[in-house]
């Protein structure tokens, strides 16, 4: 049976687009980057301002806690957590349907298809520590 929360729709779904913003609640924000909490499954979701002038959110579901959340976004400006984030939106940028999806073809194309970590042109910083999602395992401490 799937079973998925009809607020967020974790654990089917991992992205949100700014176009479908889910009701979720902020508990903390650094670093460029907001923890928000489902008011209803109790899933936490990164919040994250992409360019152009940081006006277009994607929210990317955290697979932790919220003390590893904490701890990571100390560590080198958020780097880890924010180059996990770009690694889920390029990940599964291409299961949203609908207007999300049109949006997110608009912000490729608003960003020339260079400036986003879809794209990715050469000019656009290179992941330092997450290249795919999986690799956020390496950094969170299990059991922590
Ligand atoms: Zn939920």
């Amino acid at each position: 049976m799937d079973c998925q929360c009809l607020t967020c729709e974790s654990p089917r779904r991992r992205l949100w687009s700014w176009k479908r913003k889910p009701p979720l609640t902020e508990i903390a924000a650094e670093n460029w980057m907001a923890l928000l909490k489902c008011p209803d499954c109790g899933q936490l979701w990164c919040e994250v301002p992409h360019e152009p002038y940081a006006s277009f959110l994607f929210w990317t579901a955290w697979p932790s806690t919220e003390e590893q959340w904490r701890r990571l976004i100390q560590i080198d400006q958020g780097r880890i957590l924010h180059d996990w984030h770009d690694a889920v939106l390029r990940e599964d940028h291409a299961l949203l349907e609908g207007e999300e999806k049109e949006a997110v073809a608009f912000w490729r194309e608003r960003t020339y298809r260079h400036y986003n970590p879809i794209d990715r042109s050469p000019e656009f910083s290179k992941p330092k520590y997450c290249s795919t999602s999986k690799d956020i395992e390496k950094y969170v401490e299990q059991g922590g």
